[in-house]
């Protein structure tokens, strides 16, 4: 059910129509269904527990930079989640929200000395290793603290998410992850580190999968490693299959959540049973989208209708710093008049005032508007803020989240004396 929805001809976040947010906390603004985001990480948590899994053997990690706000981690912590991070300033952010470290993992393939020694001082759970480099490094970050890093290695299972190729991360000739051929290998080298303690796998094959054969095809990939790995006296206690369940953008139409965990779970449980007495093993997930996407929109205000030469122009004041996905991935974006109206409509593109041509947030929608109308760009709660700029100095939209009929204001709109407060003029 979509927590976004018309009541009386006005479009609402839950019970609350998005003109009276325009009103109260002015545009750009990014909007949040609180009940979106429950019900969609209990798609996860209530499908763990539906095939007798508890927090020893499933674990949740949301992958914070799909949303960073401390108020959507601080919910989803107090529901059980735990979170990847790919930066220490993640791991502050989780921290500062209330989350516990020991749910914490560290993705990511240019972890610094500095995060190391920050994750470390925090006893996180794991830190997921890319490389063989990292692995040393990592190994006398921990050696100098006379500590031992949790270590799982992120395996490029080389199959293909067919998705876009800028969020397709488990194919041979991407930055990301082991080769497959490498990873014996590199688990030697792991297990004889001193400070290194291999506790797991991973893989995160790409974003916005619609179909999840390719991920319980990387699955059967993780567990043929994991035997043979065991034959070699190194025993894994977790897999971690990574997020990248996509959401509805338009007319897709995503594996639903609860299913695509039972195909997993059968499959993990049939292979214990054979293998291993039917022993347990940890899964974890790192599901970012999936949870945040359709939890949120964008609301956004005309500015100006501007009819060209070829095309028409919805000038709004959201732009391609408030939400890039568009710019950067071509990326297809839902567009709702927020007031429904009869009135004769007309084909617009909706761009932003930024001074760039790649600076659009729809192409040709038909829409029925005029100069002051609210839009509501749909399904941008992930890698919407968390990729937004201030480029042309352009404070970054305000955040709120909504609870039935109740709104709190979760973020500030950036003032411009916000973005020059670091800088400084020569002496
Ligand atoms: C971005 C990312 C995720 C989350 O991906 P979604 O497609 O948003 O679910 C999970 N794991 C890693 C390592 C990532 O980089």
């Amino acid at each position: 059910m979509s927590h976004f929805s018309y009541q009386d001809g006005v479009l609402c976040a839950e019970n609350t129509p998005l003109a009276q947010i325009a009103q109260q906390f002015g545009s750009p603004t990014y909007v949040y269904s609180k009940a979106a985001l429950v019900e969609n990480f209990s798609a996860y948590a209530d499908a763990c527990k539906q095939h007798g899994r508890n927090d020893e053997t499933s674990l949740v990690c949301y992958s914070v930079k799909s949303n960073s706000n401390l108020a959507v981690l601080n919910l989803l912590g107090k529901l059980g989640s735990g979170f990847d991070i790919v930066s220490g300033g993640e791991l502050l952010r989780v921290l500062a929200a209330g989350g516990s470290p020991r749910k914490v993992i560290f993705s990511g393939v240019g972890k610094s000395r500095e995060e190391m020694q920050l994750a470390l001082s925090h006893d996180i759970l794991c830190f997921n290793v890319e490389s063989i480099p990292e692995l040393h490094r990592l190994n006398a970050v921990a050696a100098e603290m006379g500590k031992k890093a949790a270590v799982s290695l992120r395996v490029n299972p080389n199959v293909d998410a067919k998705t876009h190729p800028y969020i397709s991360t488990g194919l041979k000739d991407n930055k990301f992850g082991i080769a497959y051929e490498d990873t014996l290998t590199t688990y030697r080298v792991a297990a004889a580190l001193p400070n290194i303690d291999v506790v797991g796998i991973d893989c995160h094959i790409g974003s916005q999968l619609l179909d999840d054969a390719p991920l319980l095809e990387a699955v059967d990939k993780l567990i043929e490693l994991i035997d043979t790995l065991d034959a070699e006296g190194i025993h894994l206690h977790h897999l971690d299959i990574g997020g990248g369940i996509g959401i509805n953008y338009d007319n897709d139409q995503p594996v639903a959540v609860g299913d695509y965990l039972a195909r997993l779970f059968a499959k993990i449980d049939a292979w214990r049973k054979q293998k291993h007495g039917g022993a347990p093993i940890k899964v974890l997930f790192e599901p970012g989208r999936s949870i945040v996407g359709n939890a949120g929109i964008l609301l956004t205000e005309v500015q100006y209708i501007k009819h060209g030469e070829t095309k028409n122009f919805a000038i709004v004041d959201a732009a391609m710093n408030d939400l890039m996905r568009p710019a950067m991935y071509e990326a297809w974006h839902g567009v709702l008049p927020v007031k429904q109206s009869t009135a004769a409509a007309a084909t617009y593109d909706v761009v932003g005032p930024v001074c760039e041509s790649g600076d659009w947030l729809a192409r040709s929608r038909e829409l029925a508007i005029e100069e002051g109308d609210l839009l509501a760009i749909m399904s941008a709660g992930a890698y919407g803020m968390t990729m937004s700029s201030n480029y042309n100095t352009r404070g970054r939209a305000a955040e709120v989240m909504v609870e039935g009929d109740k709104v709190h204001l979760i973020r500030k709109r950036e003032a411009a004396s916000d973005l020059f407060a670091l800088e400084s003029l020569l002496p």
